[in-house]
Parts: structure tokens; sequence; C-alpha cells
């Protein structure tokens, strides 16, 4: 099986990879800035009797957007899952946050991600095996979010993107969303201790979610287990109610 992961260097993205590789299994690993990271992820992956390629674009830009589609589609002819997991967070006040600022969010939270889609829709066409695409999204998507205006409304453009191609890709290929909450990775690195005890304290299951749980929610979205689910969002969020 064949899949493609997008931020795949560090959190979300590196569990992803490391809980899709398995011997036969090869993996495309994007990633944006962290080559080192990346390369350790590919090494772990290969341990684990993968065969893995790492490609690094820029998300936010459409020309590396293409170039990285264009140069995924060089080696590999088929596509069995595409994870649209790279994505920033950005934080700011509503008044205080411009329209370049706005646009430079929806540019890496869900105009990169569309286009990959699209780019690579020929190749997950072909897939023998009935491809599947996961996007991941937020708890905020549902929420809504204090000082993330920007970040929430594209993450939950993602929802209605992955349930339009949902439909409009069906049945050839399956559309699902993985929407996690609070999870420790890289992104909550800046909490102070008190923001973090806060945010446990509004969870069900009292804790932080770790990048792994969340893995395994994508797994399952892209396996044949998950053959009957499309259009549909997974919460991995330890209990927080979404909207
Ligand atoms: P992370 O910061 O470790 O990962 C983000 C990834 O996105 C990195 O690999 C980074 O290189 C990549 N990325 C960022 N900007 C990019 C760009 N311009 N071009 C290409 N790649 C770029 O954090 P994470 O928690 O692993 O985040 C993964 C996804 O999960 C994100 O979409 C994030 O919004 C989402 N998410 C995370 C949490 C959380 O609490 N950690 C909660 C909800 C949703």
């Amino acid at each position: 099986m064949r899949f493609a992961i997008t931020g795949a260097s560090r959190g979300i993205g590196r569990a992803t990879a490391l809980r899709l590789a398995a011997p036969g299994s090869e993996l495309a690993l994007h990633y944006h800035t962290h080559s080192a990271e990346a390369e350790e992820v590919e090494r772990r992956v290969v341990q684990r009797g993968a065969t893995a390629v790492r490609l690094a674009a820029d998300l936010s830009r459409t020309g590396e957007v293409h170039r990285f589609s264009e140069e995924l589609l060089r080696r590999w002819s088929s596509i069995d899952g595409l994870v649209l997991n790279a994505g920033v967070y950005p934080r700011a006040p509503f008044d205080r946050i411009s329209t370049d600022e706005f646009e430079s969010c929806f540019q890496t939270n869900v105009f990169g991600p569309a286009q990959l889609a699209s780019e690579l829709l020929p190749a997950l066409r072909r897939s023998a095996h009935g491809a599947s695409i996961v996007f991941v999204s937020s708890v905020l998507a549902f929420t809504g979010s204090t000082r993330g205006a920007h970040y929430a409304s594209a993450k939950a453009a993602l929802v209605g993107l992955a349930r339009s191609l949902a439909r409009e890709l069906a049945p050839t290929i399956r559309v699902n969303v993985v929407a996690p909450g609070s999870i420790d990775t890289a992104i909550l690195a800046g909490d102070s201790p008190e923001r973090r005890r806060d945010r446990e304290r509004t969870i069900p299951l009292g804790r932080i979610g770790r990048a792994d749980e969340v893995a395994e929610a994508v797994a399952f979205l892209l396996s044949p287990g998950a053959s009957y689910v499309t259009g549909t969002t997974l919460h991995v969020n330890g209990g927080v109610l979404p909207a």
C-alpha cells in the first residue's frame, strides 16, 4: 500500500508515518523545513520494513505544491492513501488578524491541501484497493476558538471540503476528517504550565492526547476496515463535546 503524508517530520504526521510503516508499505514523507527530523522518520519507517521517499515543499506556495505533486506523480503511478496533516496554528484576537494573515492561514491549512488532493487525484483513482483521503482538521472547527478565528474557520472549511469530495469522488475514493483536540506536539509547546492545566481541566479524560492516538484514527480511516465510511469526522479529543 502506498501512503503519502504531509507534515511527516514531526507531531501527528510523524506518528502517522510510523503507524503506517509495515513490511510492504511505501510511504511518501512530506516535510517543510525539518529535514533532519524527516531523515530520522525515514530511518524509523525503513526499520519497520517499509520503503520511504522524502519530499520537501512549502505547502503555503501554489508553485511548491505543484512541484511536490509532479515529483510524487513521477515516482508513483497510484496512491492508496493521502493524509493531509500539515498545518499552522496562528493565534491572535480577531481584531488583530490582518487580511494577509487570514489568507496565509487559509493558504497553508485549506488551499494547499485542496490543491494537493486535486493534483494527486489521477494517482488516487488508479489505486487497486480504493483510495482514501484523510484531512486533519481540529476540534476548534466545531467549538470555535478565542484568539484563533482564522484557524478555526480554516479547519471548518476542511470539513466542508471533505464532505463535498466524499460525495463527488464516491465510489472510487473515500474522504474523511480526523479532528484532534489538544494533542502533545510542538503546536502546544508555547503553552504555560497554567494554560496546560486549564486545558486538561476541560477534557473529560483528564489529559492532553498523544500524537499516536490520532495516528490510530487516521490509520483506521485509511484501512479496509473503514470501507463503508466516507464523509465523516472522527473526533479524537478525550471527550470534549463538539458543537
Ligand atoms: P506540528 O507543528 O508538529 O506539525 C505541523 C506540521 O505541519 C509540521 O510537520 C510542519 O512542517 C507542517 N507545516 C507547517 N507549515 C507548513 C508549510 N507552510 N508547508 C508545509 N508544511 C508545513 O503540530 P501537529 O500537532 O503535529 O499538527 C499536525 C496537524 O494537526 C495540523 O494540521 C494541526 O492544525 C492539527 N491539529 C493539532 C492539534 C494539537 O493539539 N496538536 C489539535 C488539532 C489539530
